[in-house]
């Protein structure tokens, strides 16, 4: 494994981890994708995780997500709390994951659900993105009409 990133920023990352910054914060500040710092952290440290904390409104400045998607991601146990209003930076990472729209990659802005913008959406009803299943059912019909 190419260690360059841990050469030059060695205990700079665990330093940026555990001062609440996310896997994706640090890999963009050093240059390097999330999935990498993740490895480094585990391979030095024995794990990603970081041993601080963020509150509600630190976690949100990071997003792009309302409080009240946060809240509602809590209840259906997706994401958890530390303790209470208390939230381990890494949470970030996943709600980054989650909100990314489907067709370009880009976050999801609040007043959204699946895709970031109303082109993103459109293009997402076409068909080369369906799901598989879907797909299989709409060549399915076709034959039999065609049949
Ligand atoms: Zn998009």
């Amino acid at each position: 494994m190419d260690d360059t990133c841990w050469e030059v920023y060695g205990g700079y990352l665990k330093q940026r981890r555990d001062a609440g910054a996310s896997l994706k914060k640090i890999g963009d500040e050093v240059g390097c994708t999330k999935q990498r710092i993740h490895k480094i952290l585990v391979k030095h440290y024995g794990t990603a995780d970081s041993e601080g904390t963020l509150s509600t409104s630190q976690l949100l400045k990071q997003l792009t997500c309302s409080s009240e998607t946060l809240h509602n991601l809590r209840k259906e146990k997706v994401i958890s709390w530390v303790s209470w209003g208390k939230w381990k930076p890494e949470t970030i990472d996943i709600i980054l994951e989650l909100r990314k729209c489907k067709i370009c990659g880009q976050q999801v802005g609040k007043n959204r659900r699946t895709y970031c913008s109303e082109a993103c959406a459109v293009e997402g009803k076409k068909f080369k993105y369906w799901p598989e299943w879907r797909r299989k059912a709409q060549c399915e019909r076709t034959r039999h009409w065609r049949g």
